[in-house]
């Protein structure tokens, strides 16, 4: 028999088809009700205050920058193993994208290192901190938040990878990813790879009500009809600033929530998968580590080999399709073009010559687990 495992495949049920259905044969496609009701849920989800829908988290990420008033030539701190929209934003916004090394077991942004970096440099120099939860394991945004109050850094929480995450603070109160309580925004991604598929779309999420009011204005077009100059009549309103149509519809917010509505025992899946990979790997392989206190949402399973490609080839011979997560940012052709350069980031780079990321994803069954462990295991034994 020949399988056919991808890494990651999304979750669509009989309900989420009824509830777009729904949505289509209603008066609204977009900017009806049903964004709001998604937000709303989202918010209550993660414990947060403001949601705010978005076309994908690439947008997302690009309204926060310019929401925590990102100008050119201002500089920010982000990690090179993540997908390219972490940087990108910055660049979007005209600032400079500065790399610190990643954790060789974590695989999340050093603090250490970003600490160093930020000292070696006077006050003032660097604007703002992108931490990501890469692979679904949630940075300890508390250290970083100190690190930020210290010297004057928002930070956006890139928490694409793990909605349904969180880690315990320092007086053991769970925080949410995203739910932006030492972050100033968090984003999520809802394309299909990652837990809550919606076609397209993201999530911005915040506590604070300017940032909020500011990321409704930049999401559709910088026009409002609230605190206007002048009122010349009902059809008025005004552009206030130069924004952008980076909206969600009502279509893609009926399918965020029924896939909400199943987020956390999908996580829970995961959980319970990465279970089974930690046991059949434990003293044979390496894998990412789970810090104390930390509820991984495993968007990905990542293990490290001495012969990556071996390995990614013989796997793809048994159908089964690992990925790779993620070339190192400093290390794509456009950011090498612009003047970085390969070996400053040693960790990961090494990082990214092992990695693997095996099949991650709930309707993984038992049968097709045990078929992965087993030709993983058959290849380091030979
Ligand atoms: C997927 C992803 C994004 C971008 O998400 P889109 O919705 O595809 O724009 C940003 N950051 C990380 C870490 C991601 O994995």
């Amino acid at each position: 028999m020949k399988m056919n495992i991808p890494y990651g495949r999304q979750n669509i049920d009989q309900k989420d088809i009824d509830m777009v259905v729904k949505t289509l044969q209603s008066d609204f496609l977009t900017q009806g009700p049903v964004v709001k009701s998604f937000e709303d849920k989202f918010s209550e989800y993660v414990g947060c205050k403001y949601s705010i829908a978005v076309s994908n988290a690439t947008a997302g990420l690009h309204l926060a920058v310019l929401a925590l008033g990102l100008k050119p030539g201002d500089r920010v701190i982000t990690t090179p193993i993540t997908f390219a929209a972490s940087a990108n934003c910055i660049r979007y916004a005209g600032g400079e994208v500065w790399f610190a090394d990643i954790d060789p077991d974590t695989y999340l942004l050093s603090f250490e290192e970003t600490r160093k970096l930020i000292e070696s440099k006077p006050k003032g120099f660097f604007k703002g901190i992108i931490p990501v939860d890469f692979a679904g394991l949630p940075v300890n945004l508390e250290n970083f938040r100190k690190l930020a109050l210290e010297h004057d850094l928002w930070i956006i929480e890139d928490a694409c990878h793990a909605p349904g995450g969180y880690f315990a603070d320092s007086n053991n109160i769970k925080q949410m990813s995203g739910n932006s309580n030492y972050a100033d925004i968090g984003i999520f991604s809802f394309h299909p790879v990652k837990h809550i598929a919606c076609g397209e779309g993201g999530m911005i999420t915040t506590n604070n009500e300017d940032l909020y009011k500011k990321l409704l204005l930049l999401r559709t077009h910088g026009i409002t009809k609230e605190n206007m100059s002048e009122n010349h009549g009902g059809w008025y309103y005004e552009m206030q600033e130069l924004g952008f149509n980076y909206r969600l519809t009502d279509i893609q917010s009926s399918l965020g929530i029924t896939q909400l509505a199943k987020n956390a025992t999908g996580v829970a899946k995961r959980n319970t998968i990465a279970k089974r990979y930690r046991q059949a790997f434990e003293n044979k392989i390496k894998f990412q580590s789970l810090p104390q206190n930390r509820y991984n949402a495993h968007h990905l399973f990542v293990i490290e080999s001495d012969n990556r490609k071996e390995l990614y080839d013989y796997l793809r011979e048994n159908g089964i399709y690992a990925q790779i997560h993620y070339i190192p940012i400093h290390t794509l052709p456009y950011y090498r073009k612009i003047g970085y350069k390969e070996a400053d980031l040693k960790n990961s780079e090494n990082y990214y010559s092992r990695c693997l990321s095996l099949p991650m994803y709930p309707t993984l069954t038992d049968e097709e687990q045990d078929f992965v462990i087993s030709k993983v295991l058959d290849f380091i034994n030979e």
